[in-house]
Parts: C-alpha cells; structure tokens; sequence
C-alpha cells in the first residue's frame, strides 16, 4: 500500500505535549497524539471504489490484510502518527467548553492528484477528548454516516466523504432510547476522509481560552492550506477568509434545504470551516414537506435544528466564528456587514433554488407569494417533498387540470385533498400553468433541468433503517444496493423504482426511521 503522505497539520501546529491517553483538559494544542484502539475481529463491510482512488489506492489494496488493519486500528501506517483534534463547541445554543474529537481519531494525510485528503477513523476508541463516552461507535450509525455521506455527495451537496465501513468484532453498550435499557450493539468504524476536519470550534476554543498566539497560527494555518487563494494570512485576509466561511456555510445550507435534508445536530463543534456537511448523526430526511421537523429526539422540545430553522442556525454559528476570529480582525463593522450579508444571500440563493425546482427561469416578482403559497399547501397535508417535486417535473403548461393526477402520489392521506384543498391545489396548479407560460423553455427542458435538481433517490430514513436491520443479522447486501442506488440520484433507474416510495406505514414511528437520539 502506497499513499503520498504528508503531515502537514501535526507538523505545522502546536501538539499537545502530554502523550498520555488521558481524559482532562488540554491547553495551547491544536490535537493530541493517540494510538487508535486494536479491535478483536475486524470485517470490511464495504469501501467506496471512487474515494479508494482519490486517495491513490486500488481496488487491491483495498482486500490486503493491511487496508483491513490500518481501518479497524490494528496497525498504524509507518511514519504517520495519529492524532486527535481539540476544539470546543456551542451545542444547542449554550457554550459547551472543550469537547474534541472523542470518538475520532485522524490516521494521517495524504496528497493525490494535487488534492490533499484527511483521512480519519470514527469509533476507533477513547482520547483525551472522550468526556465520560467510550470513543466507540456503533453498526447502525456508522451505516447511516458511511451512506449518507457518499449519497451527498452525488446529489451534488459539500460533504466529507467516506472511505470504508468495518465491524470491529467487538460489542458496544448504548442505551439508544436513553430509558435506562442499555444493550450491546455491533461495534464499528468508518473511515471518513476530507480536505480538513476542522470546524468552527476549533477556533472557538482559542478565543475562548485568550490564547490569540495559537488562535492566529491556527487561522493562518487554515488561510495557507485551505484559502491560499485569499493571499497571504493579513487583517484583510483573516476578514475575506470570514467572507468565504459565510458564502460556503451558506452554499451547503441552501443545498440541504433543496433536497429536505437535516443535520439534526447544528452544533458549533459540528459546523466544517470549509462549508462541507460534517458528523452525520441523528440526521434525517423530510420525507413529508415540514418546516417544523428535526429527526434528532434530544432537540424535540424546542427544536433548535428544525429544517426551516436551519438557515438561521447557519447565521448564529457565524456569529459563533465572528466572535472567535475578532481578535484577530478587530473591525466589529466590517464583520457584522459580512453576517448582514449572509442573510441577505439567504433570501435571494433561497428564491433562486426553489426557482430551480419549479423550472422557472426567468424572475418574476410574483414568484415570491407563488413559492410562499406552495410552501403552505405542502403543509396542509402530509405531502412526500421528494415524490412531489419530482412528479412536478412531468408537469405540461396549458394542462393545469391534469396537476393533481400528476403529483397525486406524493399525498400521504389521498383522501384528504377533496373539498376546499383540492380547489387550492387546483387554484395553485393553474397558476403556476400561468406562469409557465411566460418561460420559452418546453415542457420537455424544463423536465430535465428539472429532474437535475430535484432528486429521485435520497437516503430515506426508512431506507437506511432497512440496511440496518439486514446488517444486524448478518445481511450487508443492502448496504451495497442503496450505496449505488445513491450514486446516480438523479437519474430514474426503472430497477430501482421501488425505492422511489413514500415511507410505509410501519416506519412511521420506528426508532431509527421517524426518530434518532444522539446515542451512537
Ligand atoms: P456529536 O454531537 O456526535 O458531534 O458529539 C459531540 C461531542 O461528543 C464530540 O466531541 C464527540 O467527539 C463526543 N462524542 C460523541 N459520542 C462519543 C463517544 N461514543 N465517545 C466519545 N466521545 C463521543
Ligand atoms: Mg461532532
């Protein structure tokens, strides 16, 4: 196994000078050395073929005893040293102190390609960063984070990316409804690589501690690595580097927002300064169109991370990054234009995606109350986002009364849209018929651009929860199906119709399909 290896992160920042692997706070260091924890019978699961060669890897590689060893902890690769990351966090709105990577530990960096790549292992023990967890993880997240974060990828959304999924041979105790019922559970590890690990929290924790010395070398470390297209690190840069962070939180934000994707756990610690969707945890998909909805039970109360509240969530945590970075920047005016900014570009990126789905290309004033009246008719009945906006997309100008048969599938409750909702619905087709007309585009284009925003294939909560419960007896086929299902999410695949379904019944209040804690 040969990778173009590089350390630039462990030899240009400050370690922490303690090598024990011990739980306690640690001062002045951007991570810690840690041994990953040796598993007692690991099994690959499965590796993705595309990032096998992002990295330099083969397809043999992959199958060598020593791919198996370095993923599962059981052997480090020569002259790399791993490392775990210090960082802190706001977690639901409350400053939460120095958390870190507990339950990740970071192999080494390689360059492919001109591409520099991180790559890391999830649930491969206990660091100085675990708290009072176990530095495990378990078979049905680690499945959840190993999909999803390949199947976001090929819907075009930033993500980290995933590199292999292993069972670990060794059993974890999780109490996954937190009612005192703790069970043992298939260990696991997943590899998951990115251009950089490091989030918001890692510069919070700095700022936090006064430590503007590390704070500064930690940003100009970012700045020379990851924006060196911002120039030299300069006040100026450091407040065009904050400009950038805000376009890509944005950016990823209004990604999520167009295929009904949420994160679940918005957290500071949680948030990648380089805009790519991180820590896929209790995460979920809308499956009926609600601004209201968090898959994440911990949130149920108030439901900070809801999706129509992400948006907003995406401006708080920058003020979170503004707070860090001010030190450094000390032009309160200049950043608050920055943060002002971002909300403006909220509305108008907003505007445009949903313009996207519905295939208008052209801006009209009226388009605002059309989307907004759309949003509320989704809302009225349980409406599958999914199934609608892809069904939208067969739509034909001049032919509103054919709408409802057209989109008819994507109603939980048919029977519900009879009476005055049928009239809106009726009222809403017609002129959305209206507005089509002042397109040139045919039925036909608008379809395809169209069907090349609006997803046919997502990772359904239920879907997931399927390969899970396969996987538990032993079964690792549909891990496979729906990892290449996800790989072409806008394309119709006949043969895989069947997943281009409302969630079934039995799912709806099943642990894992309408519902996750944060237990993993
Ligand atoms: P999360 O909400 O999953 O991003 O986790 C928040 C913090 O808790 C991070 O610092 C994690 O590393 C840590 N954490 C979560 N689960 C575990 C675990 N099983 N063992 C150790 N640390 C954990
Ligand atoms: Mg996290």
């Amino acid at each position: 196994m040969k990778l173009n290896i590089k350390n630039k992160f462990t030899t240009q920042l400050p370690a922490d000078s303690n090598l024990e692997n011990s739980r306690r706070q640690v001062a002045e260091a951007c991570f810690s050395y840690v041994t990953p924890k040796s598993t007692s019978n690991p099994e690959l699961l499965h590796v993705s073929p595309e990032m096998l060669s992002s990295i330099g890897l083969t397809k043999s590689d992959a199958e060598s005893e020593t791919f198996l060893k370095i993923m599962t902890g059981n052997e480090v690769l020569e002259h790399t040293n791993p490392y775990a990351m210090c960082y802190a966090g706001h977690q639901f709105g409350n400053w939460a102190g120095q958390l870190g990577d507990g339950r990740a530990i970071n192999l080494f960096e390689v360059e492919h390609d001109q591409k520099s790549w991180v790559v890391q292992l999830k649930g491969a023990g206990e660091t100085p960063y675990s708290r009072s967890a176990d530095g495990l993880a378990v078979l049905r997240s680690s499945i959840r984070e190993y999909l999803c974060s390949e199947a976001m990828h090929h819907l075009g959304v930033p993500t980290t990316r995933a590199l292999s999924l292993a069972l670990t041979g060794d059993q974890v105790l999780r109490d996954v409804l937190y009612n005192g019922n703790p069970d043992y559970e298939k260990g696991a590890i997943v590899s998951r690589v990115s251009p950089s690990f490091l989030r918001f929290g890692s510069y919070e924790i700095f700022a936090a501690r006064q430590d503007h010395k590390n704070l500064k070398i930690l940003v100009d470390f970012t700045i020379n690595e990851h924006f060196s297209h911002l120039g030299k690190p300069s006040k100026e840069t450091y407040l065009q580097f904050f400009a950038e962070v805000s376009r890509r939180t944005l950016q990823m934000i209004i990604h999520w927002q167009r295929i009904g994707f949420v994160h679940g756990v918005m957290n500071t610690d949680n948030m990648s300064i380089l805009g790519l969707t991180i820590d896929y945890g209790p995460y979920g998909w809308l499956e009926g169109f609600d601004f209201g909805w968090t898959p994440n039970t911990t949130d149920n109360q108030h439901k900070r991370y809801r999706y129509g509240n992400q948006p907003n969530i995406g401006l708080w945590n920058l003020y979170q990054l503004a707070n860090a970075l001010y030190p450094l920047i000390e032009d309160a005016k200049a950043m608050e234009t920055i943060l002002e900014t971002y909300a403006t570009d909220f509305e108008t990126e907003s505007l445009k995606m949903m313009r996207s789905k519905l295939g208008l290309q052209s801006e009209v004033d009226s388009d605002t109350s059309l989307i907004q009246d759309l949003e509320d008719l989704l809302q009225l009945t349980e409406t599958d986002m999914t199934i609608f906006f892809r069904d939208l997309g067969a739509f034909k100008k001049g032919h509103a009364s054919e709408g409802l048969t057209l989109i008819k599938d994507a109603f939980y409750n048919p029977i519900e849209v009879t009476g005055s909702l049928n009239e809106k619905w009726n009222t809403w087709l017609m002129r959305y018929s209206e507005r089509l007309e002042m397109e040139t585009v045919s039925d036909v284009e608008r379809k395809d651009q169209m069907n090349s925003v609006n997803p046919k294939y997502v990772l359904r909560n239920y879907m997931a929860q399927l390969a899970i419960d396969d996987a538990d007896k032993g079964d690792y086929h549909l891990i496979d199906e729906l990892f290449q299902l996800l790989k072409q999410p806008y394309d119709e695949q006949p043969e895989h119709e069947k997943w281009f379904a409302k969630r079934p019944e039995w799912a709806r209040h099943k642990v894992g399909c309408s519902m996750l804690s944060c237990s993993s």
